[in-house]
């Protein structure tokens, strides 16, 4: 391993005392998507300290930051670590965010101290609401990565894999409307707007059949009625389509609104369907850069498993269609425990946890060392955001 690479070890292991603190104070500390003030302030104070400078609510989100080496002055090319921190309901750090900070400020901090005062090609955003609320997709629609050239994070997970595709998602609400009516006295009187919506939750499962591989379509009913013997006038329930493409994504919900149509008109109900925010993008995947950190991986003896083919979604798929980013996945629990359970929570703080972290933070600081100190590499990151897709 080269010295530079061995000294971004070093100083990580060094600072491992900080980095569990961080991750732990956030994990007793679980807060969802747009409320993560306790955590936006930790996390700039420990920042300050370290000798950065802060901007606290950028591009018109209260819980985001940005942070950057004091005294620096912005120059390019720049590389942006990205800090989720927001945590699920009630279950708290189940999807590990505390990590993921933690992990990006020890590279943030580590590249600073090694930089000193060359250090202006690193910032390390905060970026809240990873979980339903599209925190970064806010971010990048207000310029806040108008100046940076990549960006990057780790998610904790049960597989080390450089990258995976993710699916663009569409959240949507579907309300049928009738009329009511006694169920038994004057059925003839009423329109089943249940009936409609069970008919419409068929259709979408008939032609869920021939969906592709990379195609999902899942709901619940969230109305359905109030009472036996009132026919009822509203039916309401809230779906997801993902495709792997924003074409194909935007296909299966044009077929969904068919299904509903089709419901409606054999119910004789009125329908209504309302997209709900935001919108994801799919992931669009930077092979270049994959392959740095995929080095990097190897260079620490981390062995990279295959992809389960397993997929869901992030906002991180929307800002990568804004700048060359990466999303690698590193284990901290075997393929029998899920992500989204106590169990993964738990796990964020385990021995085998506390390790991942401190390689997670290794690998993005060597990452992003190797993306500002190489030009040819550079290029081929360029090139590789710029193939349309
Ligand atoms: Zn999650
Ligand atoms: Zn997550």
């Amino acid at each position: 391993m080269d010295k530079i690479k061995d000294q971004i070890g070093t100083e990580i292991d060094s600072l491992a005392d900080d980095l569990f603190t961080i991750s732990d104070f956030l994990l007793t500390n679980p807060e969802t998507a747009y409320k993560e003030f306790k955590a936006r302030d930790y996390l700039s104070s420990f920042l300050e300290e370290k000798g950065f400078e802060v901007e606290k609510e950028i591009g018109g989100v209260e819980t985001a930051f940005l942070a950057r080496p004091a005294g620096c002055g912005q120059t390019r090319p720049t590389v942006a670590l990205l800090a989720e921190y927001d945590a699920l309901p009630k279950i708290g750090h189940g999807c590990g965010h505390n990590m993921i900070a933690a992990a990006s400020l020890g590279a943030a901090m580590v590249l600073r101290q090694i930089l000193g005062v060359k250090a202006g090609g690193i910032v390390l955003v905060g970026t809240p609401a990873e979980e339903g609320g599209g925190g970064k997709i806010l971010l990048a629609e207000a310029g806040v990565f108008e100046k940076i050239d990549a960006a990057m994070m780790f998610h904790p997970s049960s597989s080390n894999i450089p990258g995976k595709g993710m699916l663009g998602r569409i959240k949507f609400k579907v309300e049928f409307f009738g009329r009511t009516a006694h169920a038994s006295g004057s059925p003839d009187r009423g329109v089943n707007a249940l009936d409609a919506l069970v008919l419409a939750y068929s259709n979408i499962n008939a032609f869920r059949q021939h969906l592709r591989p990379d195609g999902r379509i899942h709901g619940v009913i969230t109305h359905g009625g109030e009472q036996p013997n009132i026919i009822p006038d509203y039916a309401a329930g809230l779906f997801y389509v993902r495709g792997a493409s924003r074409s194909y994504r935007d296909e299966l919900l044009d077929r969904v609104r068919k299904c509903c149509e089709g419901a409606a008109l054999a119910m004789g109900c009125e329908f209504n369907l309302e997209i709900l925010q935001p919108v994801v993008d799919p992931m669009k995947r930077n092979p270049a850069l994959e392959a740095a950190f995929k080095d990097n991986m190897m260079e620490l003896g981390i062995e990279i498993d295959g992809d389960s083919g397993r997929r869901g979604s992030s906002d991180m798929g929307n800002l990568s269609h804004y700048l060359p980013t990466i999303h690698p996945w590193l284990a901290i629990v075997g393929p029998e425990t899920a992500c989204h359970t106590a169990e993964f929570r738990d796990a964020t703080v385990s021995s085998r946890g506390r390790k991942t972290l401190l390689d997670a933070a290794k690998m993005l600081a060597m990452t992003g060392w190797d993306f500002l100190n190489l030009p040819d590499l550079r290029k081929r990151v360029e090139e590789d955001f710029s193939r349309a897709r």
